[in-house]
C-alpha cells in the first residue's frame, strides 16, 4: 500500500510513511469488508459510512505538519484508522465521532491497541471541544460546506486546519493557518467525503 499507492503519489513525509506502514488498515474494518483493507479506496464500515482511502489519509496527516507533540482534534472518528496515524504522529488525540455506535467501536479498536493518547468522543463535532481547546490541528475527515465557526475559535494562533470543503458530494482538499485569528487557505487535490453533519455542517 505505501509503496505502490503513497510514495508514487508523493507522500513524502517519513514519519507518515513509518505511520503507515506500522497501523494495519484491516484491523479497523469489518471481517466482512477486510479482504479489501489495502486497496486504494474508500471502504464500507457500517451506518452508511466509510474508511477513508489511504492516500487521503497520508496526505491530510502530511498537510498537518506534525512534530509529534502536537494536541489534535479530529472530526469523524469512523473506524479510527486515521486517529490511530495521527495517535502515532503526534502528542494527544482528541476524536469526535457523530454516530455512537462507530464511536463506541472505534474505541475499542483504539483500546485494545494500546493507543493511550487518543481520546473518542461521541458527538456534534461541528461544535469542537470547547473544554479541550484551544487545539494546535484539526481535522475534518467529512466534508463540510465551510470551515465550522467554533472550530477556527478552537484553533490556536499559528496552528493548521485540514478540511475537505465544498458540495455535499464533490470538495477540495483545503489547509489553513490561523494567522491574526483568520484562516489562510490552500487548496490540494479534489476528493469525495461524506458529509459533515451537524450544527455547523449539512442538516440530516
Ligand atoms: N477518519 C475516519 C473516516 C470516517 S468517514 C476513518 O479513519 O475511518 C467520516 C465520519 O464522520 C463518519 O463516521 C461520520 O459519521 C462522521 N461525522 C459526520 N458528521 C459528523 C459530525 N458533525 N461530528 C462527528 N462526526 C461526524
Amino acid at each position: 500500500m505505501v509503496d505502490t499507492q503513497l510514495v508514487p503519489r508523493g507522500i513524502r513525509d517519513e514519519p507518515v510513511l513509518l505511520a503507515m506502514k506500522k497501523v494495519q488498515r484491516h484491523i479497523f474494518m469489518p471481517e466482512s469488508t477486510r479482504s479489501a483493507a489495502y486497496e486504494d479506496r474508500a471502504v464500507p464500515i457500517g451506518e452508511g459510512q466509510t474508511i477513508s482511502q489511504p492516500y487521503m489519509v497520508a496526505i491530510m496527516s502530511e498537510l498537518l505538519e506534525l512534530t509529534g507533540s502536537e494536541k489534535v482534534l479530529e472530526i469523524g472518528t469512523g473506524s479510527g484508522y486515521q486517529a490511530a496515524i495521527l495517535g502515532e504522529l503526534a502528542g494527544d488525540v482528541y476524536t469526535i465521532e457523530r454516530v455512537s455506535a462507530l464511536a463506541e467501536s472505534a474505541g475499542r479498536t483504539l483500546e485494545s491497541l494500546g493507543y493511550k493518547n487518543v481520546h473518542v468522543f461521541a458527538g456534534d463535532g461541528t461544535l469542537g471541544l470547547e473544554d479541550k481547546a484551544p487545539f494546535d490541528r484539526i481535522i475534518i475527515t467529512a466534508a463540510a460546506p465551510e470551515i465550522p465557526a467554533p472550530l477556527v475559535n478552537q484553533l490556536r494562533e499559528g496552528g493548521i486546519l485540514v478540511v475537505p470543503v465544498g458540495e455535499r458530494y464533490s470538495q477540495v482538499l483545503l489547509k489553513g493557518r490561523k494567522v491574526r485569528g483568520e484562516i489562510v487557505k490552500e487548496s490540494y487535490t479534489n476528493c469525495a467525503f461524506v458529509p459533515l453533519i451537524g450544527e455547523y455542517g449539512w442538516k440530516e
